[in-house]
């Protein structure tokens, strides 16, 4: 017999020890349950993260103040309002302006998945930059503006996109944490609105946004592109380019032209340039172009989605602002707030807003 034999014998069942068989199985089989308690035991230690459940956060909201009527929402509460785990929240406020802050969160909670796909860089100091205007409306109207705030950074997701943009895949496991912060984020806009068109004959949601761009400007994004910014503005009355800006209520309403609202002596554009703070669009800012590599932000996710293009008197737009001398320092951001809200009252007594 040789080798090759002899193996040949042994995988014959009728050649094998009677035990051969079972004894082997038997190791494996424990073996393999062994393993298998030590990992569900590693999994319970490593993972001890709450997992919320998207279908009941509604129910998680908490009301950290309570307010007057004024400043309740019904179906989100009073006063300030926070979403699961203060990842994003909501100040309500008794004037008829809305603040959004996307890309100014930090927080990274370890039960969310990270992005991959799209920008993941944050607007830094938008949220203090927003808090700050927040003190100097309150200081120059006495009244609260309303609030959104993010607090999750954009590596996770990103609040300034429909949803199945804001995370890699909202189908997956992975992404549900980082969706449950979306959707309360965003419910608390479209709740914002509602309430804004019960109580006012319209309002003004000003997205704020940071870019890292050299141009040193304040980019105001009204879903107009810059080509149809810089054309013959004698040319817009003849046009439906108003019905393309999500200021369209504003125009519809006949408080201003498009051209007095974009490029005019009284458009927020004109008012930060005079200030010290140069703008696009604005009456002194006619061309943007500028260092080629820079780029025209028209507005996003956020402002077409409540702004009054589709529909509504809610008017919108993205305020892109550079970090020298506006975002970097606090003493720039309180400043910029100052400047930023005199000229924001002007506008908003010549549109009758207010
Ligand atoms: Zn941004």
């Amino acid at each position: 017999m040789n080798k090759n034999s002899k193996i040949d014998a042994r995988r014959n069942p009728a050649n094998r020890p009677s035990h051969y068989f079972d004894r082997s199985s038997l190791v494996q089989l424990l073996y393999a349950v062994t393993i298998l308690f030590i990992q569900l035991a590693l999994l319970q230690n490593c993972n001890p993260s709450k997992k919320p459940d998207p279908s009941l956060f509604l129910s998680t909201f908490a009301q950290e103040s309570s307010g007057e009527p004024s400043n309740c929402i019904p179906s989100i509460g009073c006063g300030r309002v926070l979403g699961f785990d203060g990842w994003v929240e909501i100040q309500i406020g008794e004037l008829p302006i809305l603040l959004t802050v996307p890309h100014g969160g930090t927080r990274t909670p370890t039960e969310m998945g990270n992005r991959t796909i799209g920008t993941l860089g944050n607007d830094s100091h938008t949220l203090e930059l927003t808090l700050a205007i927040r003190e100097e409306i309150v200081k120059r109207f006495g009244k609260e503006p309303t609030l959104i705030l993010n607090h999750i950074d954009r590596s996770k997701v990103d609040m300034n996109r429909s949803r199945n943009e804001a995370v890699d895949d909202e189908i997956s496991d992975i992404f549900q944490a980082n969706l449950v912060a979306y959707n309360e984020f965003h419910l608390f806009a479209r709740a914002a609105k509602d309430h804004l068109r019960q109580k006012f004959a319209k309002g003004l949601l000003v997205d704020v946004h940071g870019h890292g761009q050299n141009e040193n400007v304040v980019q105001l994004g009204f879903n107009l592109t810059e080509p149809e910014l810089e054309s013959d503005p004698n040319t817009w009355a003849g046009t439906n380019l108003h019905g393309s800006s999500n200021i369209a209520g504003l125009i519809q309403s006949g408080r201003m032209t498009l051209q007095e609202a974009l490029i005019g002596d009284r458009s927020l554009g004109t008012l930060l340039t005079e200030k010290g703070f140069s703008a696009f669009p604005s009456r002194q800012m006619r061309d943007f172009a500028s260092a080629a590599d820079n780029q025209y932000f028209t507005g996003g996710y956020i402002s077409d989605t409540y702004g009054s293009r589709h529909e509504g008197t809610l008017d919108a737009f993205q305020m892109e602002t550079p970090g020298p001398n506006i975002r970097d320092e606090e003493n720039f951001r309180i400043e910029y707030a100052k400047k930023f809200v005199e000229s924001l009252q002007t506008f908003l007594e010549v549109g009758g807003y207010l």
